[in-house]
């Protein structure tokens, strides 16, 4: 359902994606996993063209974007078919939670504001701040933030949700119930590209693993496989690493 093709990046000279080939099926949770600087991130943020990557084709559902010579109006509608959640949130600090979920609803999907609201509410609920609506991203905890960055995720109805490091920027007792509200969405089957470090987590929800290291995908496979019989020694020293 996804198939990314070929995807190059360069930062200048450097290189930070050589040639990533991915296919992602409908419905599954994939995990990237790797070093810090490997290209993880950037492989993410190429997906929905916040990067724009050198060579390669991205292809979802049925529409397909050459990334060397994609026009706006396809990089429009493959940004639509996506949404991002954040390492920091990136919530509007002046909107309250409603407010924030609201707003792609309304400006992207054209929703009107009652019909929105109602949405809205029930996405929140969904991640356990209905009582919360009126409140500010500043008077929520970092994990509320991310829980309402991930009920304004969902409200896109996108066909993947990319996941950048969802818990890295929450204090250790925040991250559970972040990690809660993403396997509880897994569950329903929504497709979801997670880049993370909890590797706990990621071999509890994801049906596969990607392990990438110096910008390339060095192996991957189902979590049982990649986790407890790697075949490549770099993904052997990795796992030994963090273990
Ligand atoms: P990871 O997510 O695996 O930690 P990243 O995708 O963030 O890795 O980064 C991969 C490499 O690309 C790193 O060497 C990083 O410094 C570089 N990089 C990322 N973004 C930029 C940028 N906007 N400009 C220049 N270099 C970048």
């Amino acid at each position: 359902m996804i198939t990314l093709s070929g995807i190059t990046k360069s930062f200048g000279r450097i290189q930070v994606l050589k040639g990533i080939d991915l296919q992602v099926n409908k419905g599954e949770v994939v995990a990237i996993l790797g070093p810090s600087g490997s290209g993880k991130t950037t492989l993410l943020r190429c997906v929905n063209y916040l990067e724009k990557p050198s060579e390669g084709t991205i292809t979802i559902g049925e529409f397909s974007v050459d990334c060397k010579r994609a026009a706006k109006k396809e990089i429009h509608q493959l940004r639509q078919k996506t949404a991002m959640v954040f390492q920091q949130y990136n919530l509007f600090r002046h909107k309250t939670a409603l407010e924030n979920v609201m707003e792609g609803l309304i400006i992207v999907k054209r929703m009107p504001k009652e019909e929105a609201r109602q949405r809205s509410i029930e996405l929140l609920e969904k991640v356990g701040l209905g009582g919360k609506l009126d409140a500010y991203p500043s008077q929520l905890s970092g994990g509320q933030q991310q829980r309402v960055g991930i009920a304004r995720a969902l409200a896109l109805n996108p066909e993947v949700i990319l996941f950048d490091e969802p818990t890295s920027a929450l204090d250790p007792e925040l991250v559970g119930e972040v990690l809660a509200v993403i396997r509880k969405i897994a569950k329903e089957g929504i497709t979801m590209i997670i880049v993370t470090h909890e590797m706990a987590f990621a071999q509890e929800v994801a049906s596969h693993v990607v392990f990438m290291d110096g910008g390339v995908i060095v192996e991957e496979g189902k979590p049982a496989e990649l986790f407890y019989q790697p075949k490549e020694e770099r993904t052997k020293q990795f796992l030994g690493r963090i273990r």
